[in-house]
């Protein structure tokens, strides 16, 4: 059986600020606020012919990337059965039972996400990270995308890799 290795990285360059709302319980939906989220990746593997797992700058810098996307937006679920978001190239309209809220476009990241918790943050990233490992890393296994919403509350998702 092969030796398989495990790299993290997180460090406070690895925080995305933004805004969100989810809902819970049967009609409950939060009012709008922020977090510091704090973003932490694990990434298993055997190693390369250089002896890495993945480059740790490829890692942080992809992550980065990922995290500026998010940064300083307003993060809204295009998935959920309730909150409804609809716009134009200028403003997006997100609407809950009798609520409604109205953006700047360019102050929006739309997430592919039934409802944007924690872990359904780590769930996007987690995604988003493992294409860009298949061209970066090929060889990883397995990558863990933890989220903390900076109060010690964290929602992990763990995607295996290279199917
Ligand atoms: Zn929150």
């Amino acid at each position: 059986m092969s030796t398989l290795y495990r790299v993290h990285v997180g460090s406070d360059h690895l925080v995305f600020c933004a805004a969100h709302f989810i809902t819970w319980r049967e009609g409950e939906c939060e009012p709008l606020h922020g977090h510091n989220w704090r973003v932490r990746a694990i990434v298993e593997g055997p190693l390369d012919q250089h002896y890495y797992v993945v480059d740790f700058i490829g890692l942080r810098d992809t992550l980065r990337c990922l995290l500026a996307e998010l940064d300083h937006r307003v993060l809204l679920p295009t998935q959920h059965a309730e909150i409804r978001v609809t716009g134009d190239e200028k403003e997006i309209t997100a609407t809950f039972r009798d609520r409604r809220w109205v953006f700047p476009r360019a102050e929006c990241a739309l997430l592919p996400v039934p409802n944007t918790t924690a872990e359904m943050i780590s769930h996007y990233l987690a995604h988003r990270l493992r294409e860009a490992l298949a061209r970066l890393a090929p060889q990883v296994l397995r990558l863990e995308i933890q989220v903390d919403e900076c109060d010690g509350q964290t929602g992990i998702c763990v995607l295996e890799c290279g199917q």
